[in-house]
């Protein structure tokens, strides 16, 4: 699969392995046109990419960009804090990034004490192999919902990654507002059923590689064989056979 642009990477920013210029180089060689930097955000307790760093990844990537010729975006994947939809980048950061990526992740800085039920209750459901509660169902589709509608998101990553909500709802909410749904190449989320499901709502998608290590920087493999299982058309992959994304942080800006 011919990728134009891998939209989330990791570096040391947060927890990934190499850096900003590594991971650059690595999509160079790739024949990839652009790479987002997109660390964990700032309400990740582990491993947040520091406000007070926002500074050094600008001038990193900004730097990467110049050597390798290669587009680097500074991006976050954001943390979705809570069922009000919060996330960690909001408008006073806006300025700084380029592309604006959430998702649910559990070892977070929660809006509210009730939100740890869309982070830690699902995981521990997953991890026990247990069905969730028809509410809490309702809840983390509710939180990604109104992340969606309440935030400029570029692209919900990893989709029902440790939680479970009614994905087809979300996929109509992203296919409205034009945000992306992400295909991660790291690890499968969605069923083969959900995938199918969620593409005939019409949602656009990205693939994306979720590297941790510049080794991994474009890599499409998983991804490649969940969408031909289920038949997934290429022309609703916007990353792929020299398309670009239209993504709408950055119109979004344009309006501030
Ligand atoms: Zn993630
Ligand atoms: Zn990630």
């Amino acid at each position: 699969m011919d990728l134009t642009a891998d939209f989330h990477t990791h570096t040391p920013f947060s927890h990934g392995k190499n850096t900003v210029l590594e991971n650059a180089l690595a999509a160079k060689e790739r024949g990839l046109s652009a790479v987002a930097i997109t660390d964990h955000g700032f309400s990740h307790k582990c491993f947040a990419l520091k406000a007070g760093k926002v500074e050094e990844l600008k001038i990193q990537c900004r730097a990467a960009e110049r050597e390798t010729g290669v587009k680097v975006l500074v991006g976050m994947e954001s943390n979705i804090r809570g069922v009000s939809g919060l996330c960690d980048l909001t408008e006073e950061n806006y300025g700084d990034f380029d592309i604006f990526l959430a998702g649910i992740h559990v070892v977070i800085r929660y809006e509210h004490f009730s939100d740890r039920k869309i982070g830690w209750r699902n995981w521990a459901r997953k991890k026990f192999g247990l069905r969730p509660s028809s509410s809490l169902v309702r809840e983390t589709t509710r939180a990604y919902i109104n992340a969606i509608e309440k935030n400029p998101i570029d692209i919900l990553t990893h989709l029902n990654f440790q939680c479970e909500a009614d994905v087809v709802e979300i996929a109509k909410c992203c296919r409205d507002r034009g945000t992306y749904l992400e295909i991660s190449s790291k690890k499968q989320h969605l069923t083969d059923e959900q995938l199918a499901a969620v593409a005939a709502t019409g949602v656009r998608f990205v693939i994306n590689s979720d590297a941790h290590s510049a080794s991994r920087v474009g890599d499409t493999a998983l991804a490649e064989k969940q969408i031909a299982r289920v038949g997934i058309p290429l022309s609703q992959i916007d990353n792929i056979e020299g398309r670009y994304p239209v993504f709408r942080f950055a119109e979004f800006k344009k309006r501030m």
